[in-house]
């Protein structure tokens, strides 16, 4: 029999007994755990600079490495981090809108800056985009330009919402209020037969935009009755 020498005896020792070492440390970290991590909490903090430096050169030595593994992460993990992050904004929304708040009020002229930037980089996508939007959205964009027109003419009343264009023409059976003909939803600017939203008192003589003094027309009744003289016009809203 060779004889060993010690470290031949322990390395063949430990390789004897492997498992039962590995099972001695596991009951060893768990009976000693609150004693194991306030050691480790003192460490941490006596090596911050140390631990900080090595963490930078860690990541900054395996950046692309960490990119790949983080995209994986995300991968397999998808529905789970989406699920999470929703929440999350649920739960702190108020707290995340006065975040965003400080954050803008702080980074006012870099985010204004980046933002015009953006837009003029991207103007044509942007046009593209907002012309697809109003013909995607006919009904959308006629309600919020008598929207605006109103606010413009500050004319009083209590709004003109979809619901309230689509109960109206529910109600007036898609018919002209004035000349009765069935009138397009989607038509060509300046089509006679196009729908209008028309205010039966006019902003300019007072009239509220509101649903009470709305009425559906068409293009050309619309033109027709703004060219009218009020007396005409007043013996119109009898028919
Ligand atoms: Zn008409």
């Amino acid at each position: 029999m060779t004889s060993l020498t010690r470290r031949e005896y322990q390395r063949k020792w430990y390789s004897e007994h492997r498992e039962e070492q590995r099972q001695y440390g596991i009951k060893y970290r768990k009976e000693h755990r609150q004693e194991l991590l306030a050691k480790k909490h003192i460490y941490n903090k006596e090596h911050s600079e140390q631990r900080i430096d090595y963490q930078k050169a860690y990541a900054n030595a395996h950046a692309e490495s960490i990119k790949v593994y983080r995209h994986m992460y995300y991968l397999a993990h998808r529905e789970g981090i989406k699920q999470r992050s929703k929440a999350y904004r649920k739960t702190h929304k108020d707290e995340r809108q006065i975040n965003g708040h400080v954050y803008y009020e702080a980074n006012k002229d870099h985010i204004n800056e980046a933002a015009k930037e953006y837009v003029r980089l991207h103007r044509d996508q942007i046009n593209d985009y907002k012309r697809q939007w109003a013909k995607d959205n006919p009904l959308k964009i006629r309600i919020v330009q008598a929207q605006k027109r109103a606010r413009r003419k500050e004319a009083p009343g209590s709004g003109f919402s979809k619901q309230d264009f689509l109960d109206l023409w529910k109600l007036q059976n898609g018919h002209c209020y004035y000349c009765n003909r069935f009138m397009l939803l989607e038509a060509k600017n300046s089509d006679p037969l196009k729908v209008t939203i028309d205010h039966v008192i006019p902003l300019c003589k007072g009239g509220h935009h509101s649903r009470s003094n709305i009425v559906l027309a068409c293009w050309e009744c619309n033109i027709r009755k703004n060219q009218l003289l009020p007396s005409v016009f007043s013996g119109m809203l009898d028919l």
